[in-house]
């Protein structure tokens, strides 16, 4: 057995062989013209000249939107010494990308100009945009949905978060009220207009039970399935969420693992087939991070969306863990809030509550639904300071 280290595009790589054929793996994708269909002769053609390539695996990939079918095929192999203008001279090839690193499917690539956004539910996800996901850490009663809900939709939100399925620190805390709970807070979520509930999941088992209180509900809403940061590593739980299609993932970074790790993990839910991901920092664990709950981590808002095509997402209630205030007034999640969101950030994913204090989980880092409106409007007014810095960008030129 040996165990090599290898550098891709600045990144490194170990790669174990069992013997001493050493050949970096490498891939590339080819982006086909929409529509083609599986009958096509030139699409024959291409695919029988593929099939004879040595060492190459290939992986055929469709992708339904809502007006064409985009079809990628993923060559894995020893792709570095391949013809590109070969393949690119097929018919039905739109355009090839070379693989530079990891993260193959939601890895940005260069050259790569694929689309980095997802509609589900009616709202478009992506890293041109941004949403909020206000809402409670865990359900508690189901007067505190409705007013939670009430309050977001009179506030102009379509989204929301409604914990269920708790993982708790102690086995004696409230673990949340699992499928119980689920046919209200669906049927709610549809009487006020929300579309997309952020839920985390903890086993595969939640995803059918999901699936069944959403039929149930005559699909009164949408979910985003959410792994958290103590499931990031969760490989059987990652690919489960993987295989489905039909409900997008919020990923949460782990909180005592790389960004590189947390980016696999990422890969995973897209190798198994799902690629509507959206990739959420909340902030990492150690006391560096004092007196917060963790060490914020939202300067990697820009790395992430370098990295990868994935839109990202903040946690500032779960990083920063606690409602104290600057000697401006202004609470420290919200400070957080605007620091992730004046640098390109897509998502907030918050914690509120109708009454903190009666809260059953995460109450001192709810806000309050008095303090929503204040929250939408600080936060869009750091969006705006992030287009406006996104112009003036334009207006220096561009830094490499
Ligand atoms: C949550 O969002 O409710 C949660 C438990 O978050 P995390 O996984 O980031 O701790
Ligand atoms: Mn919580």
């Amino acid at each position: 057995m040996l165990q090599i280290l290898y550098t891709v595009a600045g990144l490194n790589y170990w790669d174990i062989k069992s013997d001493n054929n050493i050949t970096p793996i490498s891939a590339m994708i080819i982006i086909l013209k929409p529509d083609t269909l599986k009958e096509d002769e030139d699409y024959l053609r291409l695919m029988s000249y593929l099939r004879e390539l040595p060492n190459i695996r290939i992986n055929t990939h469709d992708e339904f939107g809502a007006q064409q079918v985009l079809t990628e095929i993923y060559l894995i192999g020893e792709t570095a010494a391949l013809d590109q203008e070969m393949i690119e001279s097929f018919a039905v090839v739109d355009r090839v990308v070379r693989v530079s690193r990891e993260y193959r499917i939601l890895g940005r690539h260069s050259g790569d100009q694929r689309s980095s956004q997802f509609a589900y539910n009616g709202v478009i996800f992506g890293q041109h945009n941004l949403h909020v996901m206000a809402g409670l850490c865990a359900v508690d009663t189901r007067e505190h949905a409705d007013q939670m809900m009430r309050a977001l939709a009179e506030h102009g939100q379509v989204c929301a978060r409604m914990g269920a399925y708790k993982p708790r620190t102690s086995p004696y805390s409230f673990q949340g009220h699992g499928k119980d709970c689920l046919p209200y807070v669906f049927e709610l979520a549809g009487k006020h207009g929300i579309r997309v509930i952020a839920m985390e999941i903890t086993h595969d088992g939640h995803i059918d039970e999901i699936h069944e209180a959403l039929d149930a509900s005559g699909g009164a809403t949408g979910v985003m399935l959410q792994i958290g940061t103590r499931n990031t590593q969760n490989f059987e739980l990652l690919k489960a969420a993987g295989r489905q299609k039909t409900l997008p993932v919020l990923l949460k970074r782990g909180f005592g693992i790389t960004l590189e790790e947390s980016l696999n993990a990422a890969e995973y839910l897209a190798s198994e087939g799902n690629r509507n991901v959206v990739f959420c920092l909340r902030g990492m664990k150690t006391n560096m991070g004092d007196p917060h709950r963790n060490l914020v981590d939202f300067a990697h808002v820009p790395v992430v969306r370098r990295m990868t095509r994935m839109p990202v997402c903040i946690d500032p209630s779960h990083s920063v863990g606690i409602r104290d205030v600057a000697p401006d007034h202004i609470p420290d999640i919200m400070h957080a809030t605007c620091q992730g969101v004046i640098s390109g950030a897509n998502l907030v994913l918050v914690d509120f509550h109708p009454q903190p204090t009666r809260a059953l989980v995460d109450g001192p880092q709810a806000l309050t639904l008095e303090e929503l409106p204040w929250f939408l409007e600080d936060v869009q007014l750091a969006r705006q300071a992030y287009e406006k810095r996104v112009e003036l960008r334009g207006r220096y030129g561009s830094a490499t």
